[in-house]
């Protein structure tokens, strides 16, 4: 059985995630900042650190692998919470866990979502996050909505994965990311209740081809795949649990 380390394991995907890993007999160190073995503030530099540290005295051994899944929606406020946690606390504390990882060949998994194919790989804030300079994406996105905010941070980190992919590998470390539709959640729970976004996202999950929003154990079962060894040849996939959505919009994309 494994040791895993994640981000975000106190509720939904992650709580999801947490429950399924324990029911199989692994071990599980869940950083969060609500509650969990490790309690951290993924949107500061001390905070990022803590969990680093957290983990490491946790698992001196390595680790089969460690799961970023802590995430803002698109209502959190400022703005710059948003690219703080969905991008520059994922970079961090995957890189932080690294070698750990490759202690054990084992895997990194992002949670990112579908809603990253909606913003360019030109945008002016993936940009700014992909440069690697936290102080200037932060500045940038307070001047952007939610919606772009939110899909741009998990655009970014989709491709900070991508062009990560080679050398994480030639290191040991298989990466992939999960792209989640509109998921049952906390998150979701805030997105739906906001004045302006909620009822936009309610006729999106109105029109997901395969019917409806996800629960969080949908989404957990195919991450709980994509940590075992049965997917020990998947290495670089952004992998789309959206009932569709994504070739709905995208059909010639892939
Ligand atoms: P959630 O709110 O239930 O879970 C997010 C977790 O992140 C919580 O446990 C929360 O405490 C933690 N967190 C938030 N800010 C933090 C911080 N500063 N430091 C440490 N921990 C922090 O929501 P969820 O829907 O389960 O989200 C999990 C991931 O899935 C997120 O990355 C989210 O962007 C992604 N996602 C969700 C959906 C959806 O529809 N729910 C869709 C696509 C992607």
């Amino acid at each position: 059985m494994g040791l895993y380390a994640m981000t975000g394991g106190a509720t939904g995907i992650g709580a999801a995630l947490k429950e399924q890993l324990l029911a199989a007999g692994h071990e599980v160190i869940s950083v969060d900042i609500k509650e969990g073995d490790v309690i951290a503030d993924l949107s500061t530099a001390e905070g990022r650190e803590a969990a680093i540290a957290g983990i490491r005295e946790r698992a001196p051994e390595g680790l089969e692998g460690f799961i970023a899944c802590a995430g803002l929606p698109p209502v959190a406020r400022p703005l710059s919470l948003i690219a703080q946690v969905n991008y520059f606390a994922v970079v961090a504390t995957v890189e932080g866990v690294k070698d750990l990882v490759a202690m054990r060949r084992g895997t990194v998994l992002i949670v990112a979502s579908n809603s990253a194919p909606m913003i360019s790989r030109e945008d002016p804030f993936v940009e700014a996050c992909l440069a690697g300079d936290e102080a200037a994406a932060c500045a940038h996105v307070e001047t952007r909505d939610g919606q772009t905010a939110y899909g741009g941070s998990k655009r970014a980190i989709t491709a900070w994965m991508r062009r990560n992919v080679v050398p994480y590998a030639r290191a040991g470390v298989r990466m992939n990311a999960v792209a989640p539709g509109i998921t049952q959640t906390p998150l979701s729970d805030q997105v739906m209740a906001d004045d302006e976004l909620g009822p936009a996202i309610q006729e999106f999950g109105k029109m997901v081809p395969w019917g409806g929003t996800a629960q969080p154990a949908q989404i957990a079962n195919v991450m709980r795949f994509l940590l075992s060894e049965e997917s020990d040849f998947v290495c670089g996939s952004v992998f789309f649990v959206d009932g569709g959505s994504d070739a709905m919009l995208r059909s010639d994309e892939f």
